[in-house]
């Protein structure tokens, strides 16, 4: 490589002196770029998020070398739509996830409250905060890099959301694939599960079944039936119905499912405006402190209104809560888990893991 041909590109200036790819020994012409997402990006754009993932993976050395609390450290360089760059690294108090908050998250945050600081300088016109790109980088070596990042169940239930990311947001992480290092490029929504579709909160029996490619493996291997899934979301359906605690979100949610062959029903619980108890998870803990370790979640109905309101505010928080699917993967189900919703020309029999397809594996799995 000559830096004059990279300067040759159009759209390309960097002084390659304080060049990061310099200090790591990388040339930008032998880092592929990898993507399953149709993503074409010039050379001079790519020279700049490998910049960016570099500057992000020693923000995140640095996170630990400073002593953060979990040892781990993660880093997010985001580039908002004005080509503004912001970093953020994971923020822990305690190991509790109520008093810690993850890389890209910190990061979107700094990168608001940058943007926010620009628009108080001139408040004209609309302020449009929108996330064009995360660099999502570790503070594991370069050299023992093997999968690539991907935003945690916590994070996705955030970047599900349509006010500051779109189909457009990109997501960049360093992999190693059949031992090169590479940058692999993916759309947000290639992580996020079925953010077009709104489930409906009106059900009978005869509505059309449609059957994801892998709940067929799982009705066999936990001696299900279709009927089991039908009467499963039926059950949720009837503890919607009966669902009084939600007078501050007015948006109803149930949740059943199978675990041990019995069935567990919780509907959502408002505390505040902003906390409420989530019924998955809810019915998960009953299950769990009846079966203690041999809690088996077979399979899991939602039911419930997508949109909850709350003083002429309308807000599309969904029925189904990613996180809580994250988390009960982890351990009581699994990515075979049935997942059973209702949706308003058909339902839906998927697993876990193909509604939240990219699993993040966490660091402190239970065993
Ligand atoms: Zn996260």
């Amino acid at each position: 490589m000559s830096t004059n041909s990279i300067n040759n590109n159009s759209d390309f200036s960097t002084n390659t002196e304080n060049s990061l790819l310099v200090k790591y020994g990388m040339n930008i012409l032998n880092t592929p770029f990898v993507s399953d997402d149709n993503i074409q990006l010039g050379l001079g754009e790519r020279y700049i998020i490998v910049e960016k993932l570099l500057e992000a993976h020693e923000f995140a050395k640095i996170n630990v070398l400073a002593g953060n609390i979990t040892g781990r450290g993660f880093a997010t360089n985001v580039c908002t739509v004005d080509r503004a760059w912001s970093m953020g690294t994971n923020f822990n108090n305690t190991r509790n996830d109520i008093s810690s908050i993850c890389g890209e998250r910190s990061a979107i945050l700094t990168a608001y409250n940058e943007a926010l600081i620009r628009y108080s300088r001139r408040p004209r016109g609309k302020f449009d905060f929108k996330v064009k790109y995360l660099c999502m980088a570790s503070n594991i070596d370069l050299n023992e890099i093997t999968e690539m990042i991907a935003p945690c169940e916590d994070c996705m239930s955030w970047l599900n959301t349509n006010r500051y990311f779109n189909f457009n947001t990109l997501v960049f992480s360093f992999e190693r694939t059949q031992g090169e290092l590479v940058v692999r490029a993916s759309r947000l929504a290639s992580f996020l599960p079925y953010k077009t579709y709104a489930t409906s909160n009106e059900f009978d029996f005869n509505k059309e079944i449609r059957f994801s490619k892998n709940s067929q493996i799982s009705f066999v291997k936990f001696k299900l039936e279709p009927k089991d899934a039908l009467e499963l979301l039926n059950e949720a359906y009837k503890k919607y119905q009966t669902n009084e605690y939600t007078n501050v979100s007015n948006q109803k949610v149930a949740a059943s499912i199978i675990s041990n062959n019995e069935v567990f029903s919780s509907s959502k619980i408002d505390w505040t405006k902003r906390w409420y108890v989530e019924p998955l998870e809810s019915a998960a803990s009953c299950a769990i402190e009846k079966h203690k370790k041999e809690t088996n979640i077979k399979a899991i109905a939602y039911f419930g209104d997508e949109i909850s309101s709350n003083s002429n505010e309308i807000h599309n928080d969904g029925v189904v809560s990613i996180k809580s699917l994250g988390r009960i993967r982890q351990k009581y189900a699994s990515n075979d888990s049935l997942l059973v919703l209702n949706f308003k020309n058909y339902i839906l029999i998927t697993t876990i893991g193909e509604y939240l397809p990219k699993k993040f594996e966490q660091g402190y799995k239970i065993t």
